[in-house]
């Protein structure tokens, strides 16, 4: 939920900042009101439009780069997860699995897996959270043993 609220937040700040942009952009150009001749100045025209393009473009950066910072937080406590580590080989996939890419939380909450080889398209990067229990975690291969 706190996940969400932080992209809710950061995607109203986008919209906000790049609405009074284009607010200001149209206080610039006001619209013409000859019925005569609407284009009586046709370089206005046109930089209107370039002026509206500019801020399609900043908009659609700045939601770009919002939607990859997501994707690369905490999913419990909205840090930047860090300590990439490569797992799998490009020569020997059958022995080492396929190229990934790890990233965890400096706090523990959890790793992001995201696939390096695409073959259908962008998949979808997979979180798993890890336990609170430290201890559960690493006496659990020793259990196994223990049964057998
Ligand atoms: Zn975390």
């Amino acid at each position: 939920m706190r996940y969400w609220a932080w992209f809710a937040a950061k995607l109203a700040v986008t919209v906000a900042g790049v609405g009074a942009l284009v607010a200001w952009v149209s206080r610039l150009f006001p619209p013409e009101n000859d019925p005569l001749a609407p284009l009586n100045d046709g370089a206005s025209f046109l930089l209107c439009d370039l002026a509206l393009l500019l801020c399609f473009l900043l908009f659609a950066g700045a939601l770009y780069l919002n939607i990859r910072d997501q994707r690369y937080r905490c999913r419990v406590c909205l840090r930047r997860l860090r300590m990439p580590v490569e797992t799998g080989s490009w020569s020997s996939i059958l022995q080492f699995g396929r190229p990934r890419m790890e990233y965890i939380c400096p706090y523990g909450h959890g790793t992001l897996r995201e696939d390096e080889l695409h073959i259908s398209g962008l998949s979808a990067a997979e979180w798993t959270a890890n336990s609170d229990d430290i201890w559960a975690e690493l006496c659990a291969p020793g259990k196994d043993s223990d049964r057998d």
